[in-house]
């Protein structure tokens, strides 16, 4: 996980700041939303036995779940549970391009404000962009919690040279 982002770190953002196409790296502009990704219906397994190959329907023999991360929530704007994941994405706002800072996968059942929260800070941990200046997020994120957490680290010391303005504005 940490390689494949250590991968799009050097080979797409940096690359991206370089040509400029992230916007100015000084002011850096972000947004942040969330979106439903359908997975199968059920969770996925494979047998670890070959039972069915021999007729048998049922078994209590043990199965492998590749995704059990992978559970059910609620898509808003379809009004209608799913099953899958829930991609957040933070994307360069104040760009040509709008291409994408960071996305990740969370839990299907996970609100967008808490996928914010855990995407932010893992973004500011992970990489060294530039000084965050703009944050663009829509009315699921507007909780004072957030509000306390822009603020924080706006107020940090910032040693990865991140720091995140506080200025949200509802679209
Ligand atoms: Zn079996």
């Amino acid at each position: 996980m940490d390689r494949l982002f250590h991968f799009f770190q050097s080979q797409f953002l940096a690359v991206s700041a370089r040509l400029g196409l992230l916007g100015d790296m000084g002011t850096l502009g972000v947004a942040g939303d969330g979106t439903p990704v359908v997975t199968a219906a059920y969770p996925r397994s494979k047998p670890t036995c070959d039972c069915h190959a021999q007729g048998l329907a049922k078994c209590n023999h043990p199965r492998i779940y590749s995704q059990p991360d992978c559970n059910s929530g609620w898509d808003s704007a379809r009004e209608r549970y799913f099953n899958g994941y829930h991609l957040y994405m933070l994307t360069a706002s104040n760009s040509p391009y709008d291409l994408p800072l960071y996305p990740r996968l969370h839990p299907a059942s996970r609100h967008d404000a808490v996928s914010f929260v855990v995407s932010s800070v893992e973004f500011s941990q992970r990489f060294t962009l530039g000084m965050l200046d703009r944050i663009l997020l829509d009315a699921a994120h507007d909780a004072r919690p957030i509000y306390d957490l822009l603020l924080h680290r706006r107020g940090g010391n910032g040693s990865n040279g991140a720091s995140a303005g506080a200025r949200a504005s509802e679209r």
